[in-house]
């Protein structure tokens, strides 16, 4: 039986419905900034190298029917993968939340004798809160992403996919080094090249006599039980092959059928992520290899809601996601909030329908409603996810606020009754003339107004024109 989400371990719900936690974002103008410079830097830059493929559009379908096909045949995917991991010398456990999981790491790292672990960037171990399962188990967790260790060291939560400390500018990552990174000079500049100096010297030592390691995966490769990650930074592939031991905790969603469709995947994502034409550093192991990188190849196949989102014809789509973030550059709502206010550790508009469903909507009822539905997501996600539709479909499961009720009951009952819609027309124009544009409605219905303009009505209505005629 499909369950979501267990509650009380994990990242996946906020302590407030959105609406609040927005409120406390607006409110700080230079996390607005921030977002601004970072995500139309980002637009661009992805822009650009998109428009040098001629068959983008292609691309982009050949990426959504191949995650159709695997949601599809999800059960035999994942068991042959188990089967081609296990062949390799890998071993394979399932996890069906979030418990479990890290239960399964916890006890790994354990019976390995270490007491720290470094880490690969990975959502899914965010997903389910395993630094903090580690560290009451007495086992410290290294972030190795650059943006992670920022947050990691700040105490603070990610806020973006790609780029989780976007809300942080140098000087205040200068700061956080300043105070919390072991062995820091005191004398650092907040010149990002310093910056990431400081870092690389920390982190190399660490590299170097650290003998266990944890990542996500992009993508597993059922044909051939191969396991994918793909960053910038050169720490990925550190981690993947210093340690003794490597623990992947993946996604049931993230595996491909077949070596051959990675060409599509990694054509789709640097492009739609960072703006690059193929990641700086792709990484691909197939369990264990005699005498190079890590002898010992744990991977832990995480459930966590997912199945329980594959049940929903609808839904499903949001399973295919390929964690790119384009969504969140391009989403207006996004820019103006940031990721925190989401609640949960996938922000932005996938995050708006992934949740949800993870959880089980009522637990995370305000997201739906973090959209105004304008369609740029669905335009910019490379595997063609109807984010919109998906919403609108959620919103039907939650309870829809006070305020859109009561301006669609007074919708339907102006749009029934012809001289009732002629006086509000009329109403609307006068507003207009006063410049309200639907600021000087009752409440509650000033309550939806509040944040969004009603359309310009026309100079002239249709009944004005066809009585003049
Ligand atoms: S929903 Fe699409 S655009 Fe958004 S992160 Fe996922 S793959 Fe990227």
């Amino acid at each position: 039986m499909s369950t979501h989400a267990p509650k009380g371990v994990g990242h996946l719900r906020g302590d407030e419905p959105f609406p609040a936690a927005a409120k406390v974002a607006l409110a700080n103008p230079q996390l607005r900034r921030n977002l601004q410079h970072a995500t139309t830097t980002i637009r661009g830059k992805s822009g650009r190298v998109i428009a040098e493929l001629p068959d983008w559009q292609e691309l982009r379908s050949a990426g959504s029917a191949l995650k159709a096909y695997t949601m599809a045949n999800l059960p035999r995917l994942l068991e042959q993968l188990e089967e081609k991991v296990t062949a390799a010398g890998g071993v394979v456990h399932w996890a069906a939340d979030a418990t479990e999981a890290n239960r399964i790491v916890t006890d790994l790292v354990r019976r390995t004798g270490e007491q720290r672990v470094i880490k690969v960037k990975s959502m899914a171990t965010q997903e389910i809160g395993l630094n903090e399962a580690l560290e009451e188990a007495g086992i410290t967790p290294v972030e190795t992403d650059l943006a992670e260790l920022i947050v990691q060291l700040g105490h603070d939560k990610p806020s973006h996919i790609l780029v989780p400390a976007i809300h942080r500018n140098r000087s205040e990552i200068r700061e956080i080094f300043l105070r919390e990174m072991p062995g820091v000079d005191p004398d650092l500049t907040d010149n990002p090249p310093d910056l990431a100096g400081a870092a690389r010297r920390y982190l190399r030592e660490t590299f170097l006599s650290t003998r266990v390691a944890v990542s996500g995966a992009n993508f597993g490769v059922a044909e051939t039980g191969t396991l994918a990650v793909v960053e910038s930074e050169g720490n990925g592939r550190m981690c993947l092959t210093l340690p003794d031991t490597l623990i992947t905790v993946m996604g049931i969603e993230k595996v491909v059928p077949a070596w051959a469709d990675l060409e599509v995947f990694l054509q789709l994502l640097p492009r739609a992520s960072t703006g690059e034409r193929m990641n700086p550093y792709t990484s691909m192991w197939t369990g264990v290899t005699p005498g190079d990188g890590p002898q010992n190849f744990h991977l832990v196949l995480l459930d966590n809601g997912r199945t329980a989102v594959l049940a929903d014809e609808v839904g499903r789509q949001a399973l295919h996601c390929i964690r790119c973030s384009a969504c969140l550059n391009v989403c207006p709502v996004y820019e103006r909030t940031g990721g925190h206010a989401y609640g949960s550790v996938y922000p932005g508009p996938i995050g708006a329908v992934l949740s949800p469903q993870l959880t089980g909507v009522e637990d995370n009822s305000s997201l739906p409603y973090a959209s105004s539905l304008c369609g740029a997501c669905f335009d910019a996600c490379p595997v063609k996810i109807d984010i919109p539709s998906i919403l609108v479909h959620l919103r039907n499961q939650a309870p829809h606020p006070r305020s859109e009720k009561a301006a669609m009951a007074a919708a339907a009952y102006a749009m029934d009754r012809p001289r009732v819609y002629e006086r509000a027309q009329k109403a609307a124009r006068i507003a207009k003339l006063l410049g309200k544009r639907g600021r000087g409605l009752p409440p509650p219905l000033n309550g939806w107004a509040a944040s969004r303009d009603l359309p310009e009505p026309p100079a002239e209505t249709f009944r004005d024109w066809w009585r003049g005629r």
